[in-house]
């Protein structure tokens, strides 16, 4: 069996699959290969985590045309609370001051997942092969070759441009042999569903504490969803507590805001590294989401960054179209990695030091934070520039990313 195709897309996770719907929106000829059963419950990206989508990512899946589907599961953040435990800091950033119906939303990676491969299937210019193995590949002047096993065939594949979105164990990465950096954070984000018997108001908290930061995402159906990170030695007891244990040591970590807690959900559990990869492309060749930075979740960024990755990567693929370039040419490519390097540096190093700075318990520390978070909560600029950062606004925007629609081009 053979294919040609403009664009094949290693991973089908939320990343890859934005990207093909994008794709596939304009009448690219794409292809993406996933290793799992696409949006089945084995692949690991669609579970149950809860994703904050900023307000720029709301507007990407605007321009893709699937908003309309993802609105009734996606729950509006009004207000976002970050406060210290044990500490007098806090700020406080409202959709008001920012001026917008939402500071972002928050739906489960298992629904975002399930819109966009409905999206997917709508798509002619789209063809998935699911589960599917990447067996061999290589990149020569004219063409990327590749030789895909789907259903116990081999479909020998051509294609202007090969693009990685296989996650944080990218094997095109590691098989072009393109080094990371990696810290371990040696730390576990342990995700539930949990009740409490306050109303959430819309509230998304983020609380930091001495044994790592806990967020509570306000969801649909009058839930929270929790992101509480522990050290990594400690991630097992506390998945084992039972539910009436676990919920006591949560109310213990987060206090009353939101009242008692009442339920948890199932619970699980991601071990936590940053890992940036040292090229981004190449001839041929475009690394995106996990596969070229994978984060910390405190400040919810990941699949964020992600998505603007796509509509950048997008914006370029059409240009080139447009004034009848080569897809795959190492000059428009470094438009894309120069275009989203800023973006990409600026948000690990954010999230990074977040990290770092909640997770020091010396006092001088904590009262400079605490000082620090007080400024940012009473100046305005500041309190901007970090709006602008959490909402996912900053810098050069591409056409999806202003919530324009890619379907026409
Ligand atoms: C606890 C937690 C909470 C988070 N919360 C947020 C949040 O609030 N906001 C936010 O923006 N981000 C958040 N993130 C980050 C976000 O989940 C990730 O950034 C995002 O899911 C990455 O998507 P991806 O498609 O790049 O990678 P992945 O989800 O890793 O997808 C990669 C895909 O490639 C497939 N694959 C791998 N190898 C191959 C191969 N050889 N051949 C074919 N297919 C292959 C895999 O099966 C998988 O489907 C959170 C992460 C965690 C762990």
């Amino acid at each position: 069996m053979q294919g040609e195709f403009d664009v094949l897309i290693i991973g089908g996770g939320l990343v890859g699959a934005s990207l093909a719907c994008a794709l596939g929106q304009a009448g690219v000829r794409t292809c993406v290969v996933e290793a799992s059963p696409l949006g089945g419950g084995q692949q690991s990206g669609y579970d149950e985590r809860s994703i904050a989508l900023a307000q720029g990512s709301q507007r990407i899946f605007a321009g893709l045309g699937l908003w309309s589907a993802l609105q009734p599961e996606a729950c509006p953040i009004h207000t976002i609370h970050v406060s210290d435990r044990g500490h007098y800091g806090f700020t406080r950033l409202r959709r008001e001051q920012e001026g917008v119906a939402a500071l972002g939303y928050v739906a489960t990676a298992r629904v975002l997942g399930k819109v966009l491969v409905e999206g997917l299937q709508r798509l002619d210019a789209v063809q998935v092969l699911a589960p599917a193995q990447l067996t061999a590949f290589h990149i020569d002047a004219d063409a990327v070759h590749a030789d895909i096993e789907h259903r116990g065939e081999t479909l020998r594949c051509t294609a202007g441009l090969l693009v990685a979105a296989d996650g944080a164990q990218s094997a095109v990465r590691r098989q072009l042999g393109i080094e990371t950096t990696r810290r371990d954070y040696e730390q576990t984000a342990i995700i539930a569903n949990v009740s409490t018997d306050k109303p959430h108001n819309n509230v998304a908290f983020e609380r930091f504490t001495d044994s790592g930061p806990l967020a509570l995402l306000p969801m649909t159906g009058a839930r929270s969803a929790l992101v509480w990170t522990v050290r990594a030695d400690q991630s097992e007891e506390v998945i084992a507590l039972d539910d009436a244990a676990f919920l006591e040591r949560l109310q213990q970590r987060f206090g009353y805001r939101l009242g008692r807690f009442t339920r948890v959900g199932s619970r699980n559990a991601f071990p936590l590294q940053l890992l940036q990869a040292s090229e981004s492309v190449r001839p041929r060749l475009a690394l995106i989401g996990n596969a070229v930075h994978t984060l910390h979740p405190i400040a919810g960024q990941g699949f964020n960054l992600g998505l603007r990755d796509v509509a950048a990567l997008v914006d370029v693929i059409l240009d080139a179209r447009r004034s009848g370039q080569d897809i795959g040419s190492l000059a428009l490519l470094q438009r894309y990695a120069e275009w989203r390097q800023a973006d990409q540096r600026r948000v690990a190093l954010f999230t990074d030091s977040m990290v770092r700075l909640f997770g020091q318990s010396l006092p001088p520390v904590a009262w400079l934070r605490d000082a620090g978070m007080l400024a940012l909560d009473a100046c305005p600029p500041a309190k901007r520039w970090f709006g602008r950062m959490t909402m996912g606004r900053a810098g050069r925007l591409p056409r999806l990313a202003r919530g324009l629609s890619i379907a026409d081009e």
